[in-house]
């Protein structure tokens, strides 16, 4: 049987005509991308791999990012992941014609391979997929990037100024877009539901938006493996695997045997 909370989620799902979701991490650790800082999280077996994040350091330290250049052009990361029964899912709720926007903790495009409209989902921190150039913001595919490093260059720079290329991920000490927490912000304000899934909800600003949607009127749903700070103000609370509660929740999928009871 469905736990109470799931089908309350669902029924909410089923009632609304725009549904605002919030991603993170948790959504894709089921295509194999682990997270940062669990305990096997990328950075903490590989400090060097966090230093390379730090915006600080890598502006600074052409060995950092010749080592990290060569990392990426190894295929080490994320070479072959694909979208997982998550993602899916939230292409389902948009084919239903109910999804507002989608906003992404994650910097996989996971959700636009799976087939998520590019043109609703807000990365509010970037992609990896994408290199820009941290002096004037030139962007390209990070693939020619890469081709680039293959051929020679240690440290490609970047064709318009020479400045600094990084993959166009939101680093620590850099700020959010604010066009994209504009964009959050007001979505999370428009939805009739704010759907939060696989993501702790601790870092801000982002995690506001729940705040901002419950304010607003929206039902508030919170999918995720650990219990978060806003579950006191959800309507609905799954500590769940997503790829079981997620598919149930937006009506892609009838089985909800496999979601249990245990967090009403
Ligand atoms: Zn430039």
């Amino acid at each position: 049987m469905p736990s109470n909370h799931a089908r309350i989620a669902r029924d909410l799902v089923d009632a609304a005509d725009e549904v605002t979701v919030l991603t993170g991490a948790g959504i894709s650790t089921d295509s194999g991308i682990p997270d940062f800082r669990g305990p096997e999280g990328v950075w903490t077996k590989d400090p060097a791999a966090e230093r390379a994040s730090d915006i600080r350091y890598y502006k600074r330290d052409p060995e950092l990012r010749r080592i990290n250049w060569a990392r990426r052009a190894e295929g080490a990361l994320w070479a072959d992941v694909e979208p997982n029964v998550g993602h899916r899912a939230l292409v389902h709720l948009e084919r239903r014609g109910k999804l507002h926007t989608l906003i992404t903790q994650n910097v996989d495009e996971l959700h636009q391979m799976a087939g998520s409209d590019p043109a609703k989902v807000v990365e509010v921190h970037g992609t990896t997929r994408k290199a820009a150039c941290l002096s004037c913001g030139w962007r390209t595919e990070m693939h020619i990037v890469l081709d680039r490093v293959r051929a020679g260059e240690e440290d490609p720079d970047c064709p318009r100024c020479s400045g600094v290329l990084k993959s166009a991920t939101v680093s620590f000490g850099q700020s959010l877009d604010p066009e994209d927490l504009r964009r959050s912000e007001q979505a999370a304000s428009e939805g009739d539901v704010f759907l939060a899934v696989g993501t702790s909800l601790a870092v801000y600003p982002i995690n506001e938006t729940v705040r901002i949607a419950k304010e607003a009127g929206a039902r508030i749903i919170i999918i995720n493996a650990q219990p978060t700070v806003f579950d006191d103000i959800a309507d609905a609370v799954m500590h769940e695997q997503i790829s079981d509660a997620l598919p149930y929740v937006v009506g892609m999928s009838d089985d909800a045997g496999v979601i249990g009871d245990g967090n009403s």
